[in-house]
Parts: C-alpha cells; structure tokens; sequence
C-alpha cells in the first residue's frame, strides 16, 4: 500500500518508505533527509565555509543546490582532468561552470594541464595504477590542496547511498578493515592540514538525487557518466545490491545506516594501528602535505611540476 500525502500527481514512487509523492513534497523530503543526515552524523554547522566537490553530475550539483537552499556557505570546486573522450571534461566543466552563473555562487576551477602540465591520461600512462586509481590520487590532491589554500573548514563530495552501500559491500567482501573504519558520512582530519570530508547525500538513492535535480531543473550531464566508469569494480557492487533492493525494497538504507552504527567495531585496532603509522608520516618536499615517503603519491605522478 502506497500513502500519499496530496492530491497531487506523483512523481515518484518511494518502495521502501511506501510513499508516492508529487514534486513539491518530494523536493521537501529531499531537503529534510538531507537535514537529517546533517545532524545526525554532526556534518556540517552553519559557520563552516564549505568546498562541495563538483563533478558536473546530478549528485554533487543537487548537493550543491540544497546546501545554497539551506544556507550554507558553500562554493564549488571542478577538477578540470582533461578528459578528451566524448569531450567528457569540457561538457561536465560547462555544466559546473553554468550552475555556478545561474545561483550566483563561487566556483573554482582546478585545471590540471594548467597547473601541472599533464591530463589524467598522460599522467596515467606514466603510472603502473589504474587510470581510476590516478584519478582518486589527483582529485583527493587537488581537493585538499584548495581547501587548504582557500581557508575552508570542510569538503563535501555528492556521494550518494548508492555509492555508500556499494563501496560498503566491495570493502565487507575483502575484508578491508581500514577502508571499513574510514568509511564514514563525516570523515574526520587526521593531519592539520587536511580537512573533514562529509558526504551529505548519503541517505538518498542516485534515483531520488536525479529526481531531484530534474525537479529544480538542474542542467547536469545527464547523457553520460565518466567514460571510464564502467570499468570501476563498484558498479557491480551497485548492480548486486539494486537485485537485492528489488526483492527487499529499503536493504540498502539498512545496510547503511546499521554499519554507520556499528562502524566502532572496526575501529579501535584500526586507531591504534593509525597512529602508529601517523608517526612515520613526513611532509612531501614538494607539496608539504602529509606523505609515508619524501615524495607523496601524488608529487610522484606529477613530478611536481606545478606552474603557479
Ligand atoms: S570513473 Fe572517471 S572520474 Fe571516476 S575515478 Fe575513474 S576516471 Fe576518475
Ligand atoms: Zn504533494
Ligand atoms: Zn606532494
């Protein structure tokens, strides 16, 4: 049995919560599941000065909307990777670029060619790692390196519940332990030069973040996804899970908020075993972040060739 709450057409049929609901109340709900995971896992205060990592997707733009809605201070900040294929960087930097006239809202554009004189692909193929594993360097690089030179106090990235759930199930299955404890919807700084990372979307589903930004007519790149993401291993992770959440309609939001609660179980051992390692930590000669070696990984791939 479905409840509704007008008389409204619905837009959307929520399984899980046996709820059907027109696009305000929807928009509304978005807001206050939003508002909730903020509180609940102490995200963000209305004194932060927020850095929303924009990849030019529903998730980060709809994140970025909500938290202008709700009146954080929030600007945005594009990794511009030079990724030539199907023009993926150029339409994605477009969409962050427009998003950002339209609120009137401060944007940052990190341009990697620009800044460190290669693309993701000519620093990827330099590096034995996967191109994505490059990529996850560069971009966590870039995204510290401007929250620390722009004075913010957090980062938040558009992850969404069904990112969580998946990455979730990949690193359970492996048995990955420290992946596990730091799996967190507030990610707390372990060096005073890094920043918390929150991930605010986490109790909604990558249907109800595209419903949303339809809804507020938000222009994303809807047509595509990184070219390269159907070789990322948590997409079969997602698919197994949405299989699961088909025959049991709110597994995933279980999954999630049950680990989140007993998250502490991996974390002890893990905490020590962490700050044992934090006292090896030395500063890359390069770039002054923290680093297991004189170089960090990211100086490694790019040589420290930054321009500016
Ligand atoms: S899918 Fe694309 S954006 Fe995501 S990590 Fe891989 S290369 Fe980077
Ligand atoms: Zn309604
Ligand atoms: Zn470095």
């Amino acid at each position: 049995m479905r409840f509704s709450k007008c008389s409204e057409q619905a837009v959307i049929h929520l399984r899980s919560h046996r709820l059907a609901l027109c696009g305000d109340h929807f928009t509304e709900r978005f807001r206050d599941v939003v508002k909730k995971a903020i509180k609940s896992y102490r995200q963000l205060t209305k004194d932060d000065k927020v850095l929303v990592a924009v990849s030019g997707g529903k998730d980060s733009l709809a994140l970025w909307d909500v938290l202008l809605d709700l009146g954080y201070d929030a600007e945005g900040l594009y990794i511009d990777l030079g990724i030539k294929k199907e023009s993926y960087s150029d339409i994605s930097r477009e969409k962050a670029e427009a998003f950002a006239r339209n609120r009137g809202a401060g944007l940052i554009i990190s341009d990697i060619r620009k800044e460190y004189g290669m693309s993701l692909h000519a620093a990827a193929r330099k590096n034995p790692r996967t191109l994505c594993s490059v990529c996850g360097i560069i971009k966590r690089h870039e995204m510290s390196r401007v929250a620390l030179e722009g004075g913010y106090d957090v980062l938040a990235t558009g992850h969404n519940l069904d990112d969580e759930a998946g990455v979730l199930l990949g690193n359970l299955l492996r048995w990955n332990l420290e992946l596990l404890r730091r799996q967190a919807p507030r990610l707390e700084a372990w060096h005073p030069k890094l920043k918390p990372k929150v991930k605010p979307l986490c109790l909604l589903t990558e249907r109800e973040t595209a419903t949303y930004a339809i809804l507020r007519g938000i222009d994303y790149v809807y047509e595509m996804e990184c070219p390269f993401s159907l070789n990322s291993p948590s997409i079969v992770m997602k698919e197994a899970l949405n299989r699961i959440e088909e025959r049991s309609p709110g597994t995933k939001l279980y999954f999630f908020k049950k680990f989140q609660r007993h998250r502490n179980l991996f974390a002890s051992r893990e905490e020590e075993k962490q700050k044992e390692e934090g006292a090896e930590l030395v500063e890359c000669g390069i770039c002054g972040f923290p680093s297991s070696s004189d170089r960090c990984a990211f100086c490694r791939i790019m040589r420290g060739k930054r321009k500016n």
